[in-house]
């Protein structure tokens, strides 16, 4: 069954810029997909375009349930920044994207929630007094809190140091195989793409389009330090050396 199907003929800014052109797609229920492409190829565009964020392109985005056609999915969105609100407290931020209900009962109370994301005795804190990393374990509960059939991450790990990432990509991993939303996970890391992800779609320079569907067959959980993750990497800018510059060898 396919969740999410993406075809997008167009998508043209109001100053003309071109960012995609025929980029098609689709990803099933559960799927770990990660986007990889140059920069400036026009993946944050894709993803607003997904979220609904944006919606002034020719072509069309459908999402699918198993009870309904075109349903509107519970849908997170991980940004580069945690984006935290600072007056509130770590618990208030999450309780923010909580229903009323959900708030007054929670199916698990909010400092149980942190203790499972390695934050024990953090609920009351605010997000100043959390480093970097702590910030992102709680944009990445946020993101799980709402149990979302869609989630979708925009280099969420970016600016953070190597261990840090890695502790964050792990603990992404186990939150993901625990409630199995769909995850869109954009990246220019090629690296983070194979350790996290079930498929890598990659995309072309500017206008985007998919020029490579690639499966990832390693099991859960991966680090990108492992020997698997390293010699599909090699493999990979092997066959394709200009891949990350969004071309694939002409013989393919
Ligand atoms: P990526 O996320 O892959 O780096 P973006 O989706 O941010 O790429 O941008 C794709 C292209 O669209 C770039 O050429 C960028 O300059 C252009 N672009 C992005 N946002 C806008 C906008 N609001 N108005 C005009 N052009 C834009």
């Amino acid at each position: 069954m396919t969740i999410l199907s993406v075809d997008i003929r167009k998508k043209t800014y109001a100053n003309g810029c071109c960012a995609i052109k025929q980029l098609r797609f689709s990803a099933q229920p559960g799927e770990f997909v990660a986007i990889v492409g140059p920069s400036g190829a026009g993946k944050t565009t894709l993803l607003n375009l997904i979220a609904g964020l944006d919606q002034e392109m020719d072509g069309s985005i459908h999402f699918h349930t198993a009870e309904e056609r075109r349903a509107n999915p519970r849908t997170s969105f991980m940004f580069q920044e945690p984006r935290l609100l600072p007056w509130l407290t770590v618990q208030q931020n999450l309780e923010l994207v909580l229903t009323p209900q959900q708030r007054s009962r929670p199916a698990t109370p909010v400092p149980a929630l942190l203790a499972q994301v390695g934050l024990t005795g953090c609920a009351a804190m605010f997000p100043g007094q959390l480093s970097g990393g702590m910030q992102r374990r709680v944009a990445l509960l946020r993101a799980f809190i709402i149990e979302p059939s869609l989630l979708l991450m925009d280099e969420p790990f970016q600016s953070l140091d190597a261990p840090t990432a890695q502790q964050l990509r792990l603990l992404l991993q186990e939150l993901w195989q625990r409630t199995r939303p769909t995850v869109l996970f954009v990246t220019h890391s090629l690296r983070e793409a194979i350790s996290l992800a079930d498929r890598i779609l990659f995309l072309s320079g500017q206008p985007s389009r998919v020029i490579l569907d690639l499966a990832i067959d390693l099991a859960h959980p991966r680090s990108i330090e492992d020997a698997s993750v390293q010699s599909v990497h090699e493999a990979l800018l092997k066959q394709h050396p200009q891949l990350l510059g969004g071309q694939i060898a002409a013989n393919q």
